[in-house]
């Protein structure tokens, strides 16, 4: 399909390109035949609602593959290249143009209430990733949407918050995982989030939107804001923003236009978003073809076969799994039939079928073998432990050759909007895994979380399978895995630690104003491993149904130089087929500037069968050994040694090389403060060592007070009799539109969207209704 050249458009019809129709809608051109474009979650499975107008939280059945921190344990592009395919056919048969996905946010704290939807703790395997994904979806003639960009690592305050982090830390880590798939794949897109960082809104944002996406990084595709995350159309597109999500009506356009006429919007700014949303729609014409269709016996078995492979066996003593021959098992736990498998919010979507685990696992051992107890209720968040419950399963278990027992975070805990505020599972799924553990000696413990949690049992019983959250197929992926039909064939990417108060970042305010990223680049295994810091699993970890010897690891060639291939071959010593991850680190023996004990760099995921041995290359490149360097605004290596690492986790390395690179010294480095330098556990980051590394004075972290509200006050922090009505009104609209009782997520993600959604978003809800109200409200609010 051709568009026309934009230079063809009137200034109103290029206006109109700039936001969207409704909820998923784009506005067309129809004198020129420029059609309306779908732009549809999400990233593990097609969330086509029933209409377009607004949120709706059921949509149109389709596949709901494992969710990305599933997928991400699986370490494996290939298997994300065909996951992204997968998708792309569903949404391209929807009649969808754009997937609004992958997320490629790090996480920062296991307590983001959106990890489910995230890949890593480490920006070179998210990004990797989230390459994969997009190739895969990219191929059909679908657009993906690479989000959300950038530094949104909480849900807290998401649509106020300022995320304040140091350049080096923006670059090396959190900028490091849209970089790659942005120059390696083409998006179609990127979005650009709710938050602030050092000081703008994402959406407004010269330097994230223009400086670095389009003129560094060379992105060509169009830039949309996260829904309702537009701080000011005009001001948006003159930095970089081209569309805004979903429409805010024609009020809106007007703005834009009186912005343009008196000079705060210039018209190549205007040109280049309408171009954009014009490139966006021909990019994307193949998806829109007719007689697309897929088959969805084969998404479900690629959903299945993509559980198994990210789940992750993270303890195996005794080689209590797969089951043995003949045995019989008690199941107990009830989300053994009702599983967790995905979480809420805009990624959640109605799948075609739901496997369980306990049905799956009759169907392959026969009902004789199989013996089943609740163990505890269900639903809710209840914190109850129901010592009935609890008896009838220990009953079950007796006699039994082991003991299943089925735990997760409950559905509340993950949610869209809301952060978790612990790492604990229930109080009744803790309590049933310790009574069985006290009475069976062979305890298989199967985790549904979409996130860490802490196990206090874990020593106290044979096995934990880490499940996360397998999508629909995730039932039968588990009893395929339990049974040794499948391997496990995951590796954490994140790490697992011992308790919360091992990371610093948890004793660090969230809001009211702002975040500081005082940790700067010590994220995850980063911190844990400079400041050597046990940990309850390391990243990388997962054990095989396997073995693997690994060589002693080579330089093929290019040894002194900033590019180095290194190689190690890998056997498989066990009697059963398997997959391997080659983790390969860097480690910068003495840096003049801090810098983490060391950085993953490359991975590999090899497939052997019994006996096979394969020699693995990794072309290393020169930013394996960058930092970035804030003073010359660049990535710096600085001569020296280093040392590469082949590991199995980031705490069992197999293998170790040496290598030095030559070069003229580099001179003015920068060291950074004191207090970067030597990590240990009791590190803390203090606001004043962060303030010096920042380079500039933080601002005071309060709320807005009256005299200070503005559009972007959050509607909680608007001290005024107007703003709670306001709030009633948003409650009631909120419980009308979506079902569901009071504990449900949809209603926790509405009444917290309610409490933190800022006057300026009420054109969401209003049309331009909203955007007089909003000014309104602050006026009157901020009157002594
Ligand atoms: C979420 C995005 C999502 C969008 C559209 C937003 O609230 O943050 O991830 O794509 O809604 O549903």
């Amino acid at each position: 399909m051709e568009v026309p050249d934009v230079g063809e458009l009137t200034e109103a019809e290029k206006v109109a390109l700039t936001a969207g129709a409704d909820y998923s809608r784009t506005r067309g051109v129809p004198r020129l035949g420029v059609p309306e474009i779908l732009l549809v979650d999400g990233p593990h499975g097609v969330r086509r609602q029933r209409q377009t107008k607004r949120y709706e939280t059921t949509s149109r059945p389709a596949t709901c593959f494992p969710t990305a921190s599933a997928l991400a344990a699986t370490w494996d592009t290939v298997l994300l290249d065909e996951v992204g395919e997968a998708l792309g056919k569903e949404a391209r048969a929807a009649g969808i143009s754009v997937l609004l996905g992958p997320g490629a946010n790090i996480k920062r704290t296991p307590l983001c209430g959106r990890n489910f939807e995230y890949f890593s703790e480490d920006p070179y395997l998210s990004a990797h990733l989230a390459a994969a994904w997009i190739r895969g979806a990219q191929r059909t003639g679908v657009g993906a949407c690479l989000k959300h960009f950038a530094v949104n690592n909480l849900e807290a305050r998401r649509y106020s918050v300022d995320c304040l982090v140091d350049e080096r830390a923006l670059r090396e880590i959190y900028l490091a995982s849209f970089e790659h798939p942005v120059r390696s794949t083409w998006p179609a897109a990127v979005m650009a989030a709710y938050n602030r960082v050092n000081g703008r809104f994402c959406t407004d944002h010269p330097f994230l939107l223009t400086t670095v996406l389009r003129q560094e990084w060379r992105f060509r595709g169009a830039v949309v804001s996260d829904w309702g995350a537009t701080n000011g159309r005009a001001s948006s597109i003159e930095s970089g923003l081209d569309l805004s999500m979903p429409g805010p009506g024609s009020a809106d356009d007007a703005e834009v236009t009186a912005a343009l006429r008196d000079g705060r919007l210039s018209a190549s700014a205007l040109d280049r978003a309408a171009a954009a949303v014009l490139r966006l729609v021909e990019q994307t014409a193949p998806a829109r073809t007719p007689g697309h269709t897929y088959d969805l016996a084969e998404h479900h078995a690629l959903a299945r076969r993509a559980a198994a492979a990210g789940t992750v066996l993270l303890r195996n003593e005794g080689g209590v799994l797969p089951l043995p021959e003949g045995a019989t098992v008690a199941v107990l736990g009830a989300f053994a039939k009702i599983p967790r498998y995905q979480g809420a919010g805009s990624s959640g979507l109605t799948p075609h079928r739901v496997d369980n685990a306990y049905d799956s696992l009759v169907a392959l051992l026969g009902p004789a073998r199989v013996r089943y107890a609740d163990g505890y209720q269900r639903h809710g968040r209840s914190s109850d432990v129901d010592v009935r419950l609890v008896e009838q399963a220990c009953a079950v278990a007796e006699g039994t050759d082991v003991a299943l027992v089925f735990v997760g975070l409950p559905e509340q805990d993950e949610v869209e909007g809301l952060d978790r505020v612990g790492l604990d599972l229930p109080a009744a799924h803790d309590a049933l895994v310790e009574a069985v553990a006290a009475r069976h000696p062979r305890v298989v413990v199967v985790v549904q979380a979409g996130a860490p949690v802490a196990m206090p049992w874990r020593d106290r019983v044979s096995a934990i399978v880490y499940a996360y959250l397998g999508g629909q197929a995730g039932g039968s992926a588990l009893a395929d895995v339990l049974c040794g039909r499948s391997e496990p064939g995951g590796r954490l990417a994140e790490t697992f630690p011992l308790r919360l108060a091992d990371n610093p970042v948890h004793a660090m305010p969230v809001g009211p104003r702002q975040i500081e990223y005082r940790e700067s680049i010590y994220v995850g295994y980063r911190w844990y491993d400079t400041a050597g810091v046990d940990v309850a699993y390391p990243f990388g970890h997962g054990l095989s149904y396997t073995t693997f010897a690994w060589s002693q690891p080579e330089v093929v060639r290019g040894g002194d130089t900033a590019r180095p291939e290194v190689g190690i071959t890998i056997t498989n010593t066990g009697d059963r087929p398997g997959s391997e991850v080659i983790q390969v680190y860097v480690h910068d023996v003495a840096s003049t500037v801090f810098r983490p004990e060391q950085e993953l760099k490359d991975f590999a995921k090899v497939h052997l069968q019994p006996g096979e041995s394969r020699f693995v290359v990794f072309g290393l490149g020169e930013r394996s050994f960058a930092f970035w360097d804030a003073t010359r605004q660049a990535w710096t290596i600085e001569p020296g040694e280093f040392e590469i690492r082949f590991g199995a986790s980031s705490r069992d390395i197999r293998g170790r090389l040496r290598i030095t690179i030559t070069g003229p010294e580099v001179t003015g480095l920068e060291p950074g403060p004191r207090a970067y330098h030597d990590i240990t556990p009791a590190t803390t980051f203090d606001r004043d060592d962060f303030a010096q590394l920042y380079g500039r004075p933080l601002p005071d972290n309060v709320p807005d007070q009256r005299g200070s509200y503005t559009v972007n006050t959050p509607l909680a922090d608007i001290d005024h009799p107007l703003a709670r009505a306001l709030q009633c009104l948003l409650r009631v609209g909120g419980r009308l539109a979506v079902r569901g009782g009071r504990d449900s997520p949809a209603r926790l993600l509405v009444d917290r969207t309610i409490d933190e959604a800022t006057p300026r978003m009420l054109s969401m809800f209003f049309g331009s209704l909203g955007i007089r109200l909003s000014r309104a409200l602050v006026r009157i609010a901020n009157r002594r």
